[in-house]
């Protein structure tokens, strides 16, 4: 390498640093559409993995990590009869060469961790090949429009859900292949300048009737029905124990739990998706979900609240998250006076100013103003947020598996 070449990689590297200051990383999974896929692509993708773990194997076994020719298509792979030739046809030389790179640095990992007096193993065989790194975009993968993506060496083109999430303003660091249970993905992590755009805050109240009730008055129920998976288990149960059936009915059930488990990650991505978008700040309170789960175990676990306000965390600019013993839902949104509820007061009716609201919008209100520690005699934010309510109505109302309503 030239001096003029090193140069110029250190120099693009510090514009990078700088540029990163500004940007937050986020990452992305976006699932490879699977009823679009041909059952050649299907093939394909299958011996994508077969051959990356073929050539990990090989490149351990030789022990030559360091100078392997990637230009090699032919390697050795162990069966149960011995030792046989096979050739990587799908697997492409950018590929190869991410797989290899992919060693180098676990091995730069653990030699440095060794340094630091770790106790280490080395690299271990693999049975499976889970995750492929595509390099150099333009080369090993193309982003061809909102719904496509290339993949090199596959005429096909890969329909995926989800890429509309990367804007133009998106910076790609690291693109990745992933086999799923049973399904692929395409991983992406992504450098992205934040804006400013949301400035309304809001609260919510995360409970058991409403799931999600927003201070403007818009209350949000979902419950994902699990019929399914209960009844394969006590099938999958009732089969022999090391049986081929037992083994089929166990993928059955794993399937439909996995299917479970999307639909309600899916709900919840597109209320928080809304909530991004449109809010700036969204407060809400840091209950313990064990202390729902007592009373309505099955209810929550159909809801999974929990993760809710993980992707909260996570995905909203700035989250504000209010003392988990703050009583929200005793004290009166409107004066500031506290009573009792049972837990089956639908209704807050204030003996001190004559308030008679939803409880769970109290709630969310008294949220929204104890995130921004709001003295009670300017709490007075209803008129502003109702025209929002209309709006935040007519878009959670188009999501299938969610009820949302008014309340007041
Ligand atoms: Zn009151």
């Amino acid at each position: 390498m030239t001096d003029e070449k090193r140069e110029k990689i250190k120099q693009t590297r510090a514009e990078t640093r700088l540029r990163r200051q500004s940007q937050s990383i986020r990452s992305y999974e976006l699932k490879i559409v699977k009823n679009h896929l041909s059952r050649k692509t299907k093939q394909h993708l299958k011996m994508l993995f077969v051959e990356a773990k073929w050539l990990y194997n090989y490149i351990l076994s030789e022990g030559k990590i360091f100078d392997f020719d990637t230009k090699l298509k032919r390697v050795q792979v162990l069966r149960a009869d011995g030792l046989e030739d096979e050739t990587l046809s799908h697997l492409s030389s950018q590929l190869r060469q991410s797989v290899v790179q992919r060693m180098k640095s676990s091995v730069a990992a653990l030699s440095k961790l060794k340094k630091l007096n770790y106790k280490i193993g080395g690299l271990r065989f693999k049975t499976d090949y889970v995750c492929l790194e595509l390099p150099q975009p333009g080369i090993s993968y193309r982003i061809l429009d909102k719904k496509y993506i290339q993949i090199q060496g596959l005429k096909a083109k890969l329909r995926v859900s989800g890429l509309r999430q990367l804007t133009p303003a998106a910076e790609l660091c690291a693109v990745l292949m992933i086999k799923g249970a049973d399904d692929y993905e395409i991983g992406v992590v992504a450098a992205v300048t934040e804006q400013l755009t949301a400035q309304a805050s809001i609260g919510i109240d995360l409970g058991c009737t409403n799931q999600l009730t927003f201070s403007n008055g818009v209350a949000v129920s979902y419950a994902v029905k699990d019929s399914r998976t209960s009844l394969l288990q006590r099938r999958a149960s009732k089969k022999a124990k090391g049986s081929k059936n037992r083994l089929k009915a166990r993928v059955k059930l794993r399937k439909a739990q996995l299917h479970l488990s999307n639909k309600k990650k899916d709900i919840q991505n597109k209320i928080v998706h809304y909530l991004r978008e449109n809010y700036g700040t969204v407060c809400y309170q840091n209950d313990s979900i064990q202390f729902f789960q007592r009373g309505h175990g099955k209810k929550i676990q159909q809801t999974a609240l929990g993760r809710i306000k993980c992707i909260l965390q996570s995905r909203i600019l700035t989250p504000l998250a209010v003392d988990q013993f703050y009583p929200s839902s005793q004290l009166c949104s409107n004066c500031g006076g506290r009573r009792k509820l049972s837990l089956y007061d639908r209704v807050y009716e204030c003996s001190l100013c004559g308030l008679k609201t939803d409880r769970d919008l109290n709630a969310a209100q008294n949220i929204l103003a104890e995130g921004f520690k709001i003295p009670v005699e300017h709490r007075d934010f209803k008129p502003v947020e109702n025209e929002f309510a209309t709006e935040m109505l007519r878009y959670f109302k188009e999501i299938p598996g969610i009820s949302a309503r008014l309340v007041q």
